[in-house]
């Protein structure tokens, strides 16, 4: 048996107005041993890799990509990319299988759903026969042309995401089935007209999606012929017609309860919709009340610049808020601003400064701060996460803390999702002994502080990754499609 591993792990925010171009593609593209590298993690080809070799199959690299994340990708980047893939698949040809890793919220300037398009092109090279399974992220906008094109679709079930590596075990455990014909994957995929924000995708006790999970959970057990059910929230921002939640479900050959099962998760998602409704407080009452608090941190989270969701990550709207209130012990989490991190770069540490920081990339995320400090510190930005989720090595790039008193700003040279302790403990900076903390993140904030924040306030500010659908241009989404109208 000889199977084939990569990826396509190509997430976009259609509004975003920063891009990722096609030479970003080229630096991000692993062939071969770093490929097989991948594989000897803990992820999703790491999760598939060691059980294929398990069972004495042959290993084959194709090509994996994760140029990073921003608003749509140019077709060109999209079409060099699949084509890589292509070429390697022919190469690596003749395969028993392939299993791909995806975000599964791709978008290019003509196509929305690029994923779909990847795989009828994967599909079309390696025939009917061969297995074609795909590991998705639980954000992933899962388009029908995805599940008609793949063999199954299969998506993590934890948000913040910790377990790739077991839909990984299970492509293996299906194609295993599939070779020695006592599996046959027929999958039924449902949705409601629903598009959640992403601030609510939080799978923690209390939260609406950890309720719908505990009912995939017992519907996934309840029959032996059940291989999987993927409930995967959506990814808002990006703007495709099945943008929003849905529910795949494969069974061994069984397409009615397949069905039955898609239909019966797809209304209680349904049901369920106020519970999805953003929950978010106005920046000037977040500030006041942050400061107010007898004691922190306070975590405040700037949910519209999040780093995981495509925006610059330069928004400035706490900032300034935090600056005009003179707010003590806080600390910005993250401006992204290459250009400010240079500046106190060539000042040095020690130095005062006067920097215009951060609303330089568009309209939409303030507008420059200017904030006078002291360079205390200066950093190579690379850090590793200390969560299980978004686990691994981060890199800021060249990062820079000024200290301007009852306030920190780190300035970093790239956006990143700001989320957790080690993020300030890598610079220096204890978050337990801090007042406010602002994290740009859309969710990952309420876990990597959980235990830790005394309390964590969801502020609205402006920017590209807003949680109110109704600020954003959508042009692609179905219609009508709960919060966006009123049904
Ligand atoms: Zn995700």
């Amino acid at each position: 048996m000889r199977v084939a591993i990569g990826g396509y792990l190509v997430a976009a925010n259609s509004f975003a107005t920063q891009r990722i171009p096609l030479e970003r593609f080229r630096r991000a593209m692993l062939r071969d041993e770093a490929v097989m590298r991948l594989a000897g993690g803990d992820g999703a080809l790491g999760g598939f890799a060691q059980a294929a070799r398990r069972l004495g199959w042959e290993v084959v690299p194709l090509r994996f990509v994760f140029p990073g994340l921003a608003g749509k990708i140019p077709d060109d980047a999209h079409e060099w990319a699949k084509q890589e893939l292509l070429d390697a698949i022919r190469a690596a040809a003749p395969l028993d299988g392939v299993f791909l890793q995806m975000h599964g919220t791709a978008a290019s300037d003509r196509l929305d759903d690029c994923e779909g398009d990847l795989l009828a092109a994967v599909r079309n090279l390696v025939g009917p026969q061969t297995p074609v399974i795909v590991s998705l992220d639980g954000h992933a906008n899962v388009t029908h042309l995805m599940v008609d094109q793949a063999t199954m679709l299969i998506g993590v079930k934890t948000n913040p995401h910790y377990d790739f590596a077991e839909t990984g075990r299970l492509a293996a455990r299906v194609m295993a089935g599939i070779r020695d014909r006592s599996l046959t994957p027929v999958s039924a995929w449902a949705q409601p007209p629903m598009a959640p924000a992403l601030q609510k995708l939080y799978i923690a006790p209390g939260w609406p999606m950890d309720h719908l999970m505990r009912l995939v959970r017992i519907e996934s057990q309840r029959d032996s012929r059940i291989l999987d059910i993927s409930l995967l929230g959506g990814f808002f921002v990006s703007d495709r017609r099945e943008t929003g939640i849905s529910v795949t479900v494969t069974t061994n050959g069984e397409p009615a309860l397949a069905r039955d099962i898609a239909e019966r998760i797809k209304e209680a998602c349904w049901q369920k919709r106020h519970a999805f409704h953003t929950d978010m407080v106005a920046v000037e009452d977040a500030v006041r009340e942050a400061i107010a608090a007898d004691e922190g941190p306070i975590v405040l989270g700037d949910l519209a610049d999040s780093g995981g969701a495509g925006t610059p990550g330069d928004g400035t709207a706490l900032l300034a808020e935090l600056l005009r209130q003179d707010a003590r012990g806080a600390v910005i989490g993250n401006i992204a601003d290459p250009e400010a991190v240079q500046q106190a770069l060539a000042a040095g540490v020690g130095r005062q400064v006067e920097l215009a920081v951060g609303g330089k990339t568009d309209r939409f995320h303030g507008d420059p701060v200017t904030i006078r400090g002291r360079v205390r510190t200066l950093h190579d930005g690379v850090f590793t996460a200390s969560t299980r989720f978004n686990a691994g090595t981060v890199h800021r790039g060249p990062t820079a803390v000024i200290d301007c008193g009852g306030l920190e700003v780190i300035l970093t040279s790239r956006p990143v999702l700001v989320f957790e302790p080690n993020h300030f403990r890598s610079l220096g900076i204890e978050p337990t002994e801090r007042k406010i903390l602002v994290c740009k993140a859309e969710m990952q904030h309420w876990a990597g502080f959980a235990g830790l924040a005394r309390k964590v306030i969801d502020v609205d500010t402006p920017g590209l990754a807003t949680q109110i659908p109704s600020r954003l241009p959508f042009r692609r989404i179905r219609r009508p499609v709960f919060p966006l109208d009123d049904i």
